[in-house]
């Protein structure tokens, strides 16, 4: 659904509120990034956002980044990879020149992407996803092995620029879970911050503010800017 521009501000509006009043409960001094996540909506619904002064929208699918990447290509927008990515994919999301993957979610994907990386003389900014609810269907890395793997990547695949983690928080209605995996994932934040970590992703539209109040400085969202 294509959404008029009054439509768009007002949902932006509001969801900049909220960050605001996340972020001064945590503190005064954390800046909080949007990466608009456009994956369910229409190109036109982009371009409105990126005359309201967006600049970083986020992508699930490496063909869907990939074409809008083209189709958009007048306009500096920076655009995240924020879902699953196949090995065969590879190619495809270097050459789409995206500014962050924040889905790197395993050493093997680590190894395969830096190869590709190598042969074709680029480097990749990427945020490690952790795993922080335990849930079988989500992707990333068991916490407890986080930390370790992010200074393996980082001691062995030189193409790879990581900047920090990621994470999806738990599905559930449980509050206190939910909070459990940010507050999982924030430690790990913390305690890469020496290597060089600055980016800690978490929370989406249902759970974002209190990812923030967590200590998230960048939040991804999609249904709640798009809802009409
Ligand atoms: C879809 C998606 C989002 C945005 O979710 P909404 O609930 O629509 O805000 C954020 N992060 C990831 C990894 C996603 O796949």
């Amino acid at each position: 659904m294509i959404l008029d521009k009054e439509k768009l501000r007002s949902n932006l509006d509001k969801i900049i509120w909220d960050i605001e009043e996340a972020r001064l409960k945590r503190s005064e001094h954390l800046i909080v990034q949007l990466c608009v996540v456009s994956k369910y909506t229409e190109i036109e619904n982009i371009k409105t956002l990126y005359e309201l002064g967006q600049r970083n929208f986020g992508e699930n699918q490496v063909q869907q980044l990939e074409a809008r990447n083209k189709a958009l290509e007048d306009l500096p927008i920076a655009w995240h990879m924020i879902g699953t990515l196949q090995k065969n994919k590879i190619n495809k999301l270097i050459d789409s020149n995206p500014v962050l993957l924040q889905s790197l979610d395993s050493l093997d994907l680590a190894e395969a992407l830096n190869k590709r990386l190598e042969v074709k003389g680029k480097k990749m900014s990427a945020l490690l996803q952790i795993n922080s609810s335990g849930e079988e269907t989500k992707s990333g890395v068991e916490p407890e092995a986080a930390k370790d793997i992010y200074q393996e990547i980082q001691e062995r695949f030189k193409n790879i620029e990581l900047k920090g983690v990621m994470t999806i928080g738990a599905h559930t209605d449980d509050a206190g879970l939910i909070k459990k995996s940010f507050e999982t994932t924030y430690q790990i934040f913390d305690s890469l911050k020496n290597d060089g970590a600055t980016i800690c992703s978490m929370g989406m539209s249902s759970d974002f503010k209190l990812a923030i109040e967590c200590g998230s400085n960048m939040v991804r969202i999609g249904s709640r800017l798009f809802k009409d």
